[in-house]
């Protein structure tokens, strides 16, 4: 399961939530603020895991995901 990063638009926190990727677009509540008011951000996961898909080959998936179920897969 991948971890998300939200940005909270009323105090500024950043938060990694851990879900599943069929709620990735769905407001997460600020832990800080408890705030609705947030934006999915790049997080770490996905910068380091695309770097590994290029090493690892992309049969399976897009350059975003490990395993072919991102939201850009579940398209196809
Ligand atoms: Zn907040």
């Amino acid at each position: 399961m991948p971890i998300y990063e939200y940005l909270c638009k009323d105090c500024g926190v950043r938060f990694e939530i851990l879900r599943s990727i069929k709620d990735a677009d769905s407001p997460a509540p600020c832990k800080s603020c408890q705030s609705d008011h947030t934006q999915r951000t790049l997080s770490v996961f996905f910068a380091q895991s695309g770097s590994q898909i290029v090493a690892g080959g992309s049969a399976s998936g897009c350059a975003g995901c490990t395993s072919g179920s991102c939201s850009t897969c579940n398209t196809n």
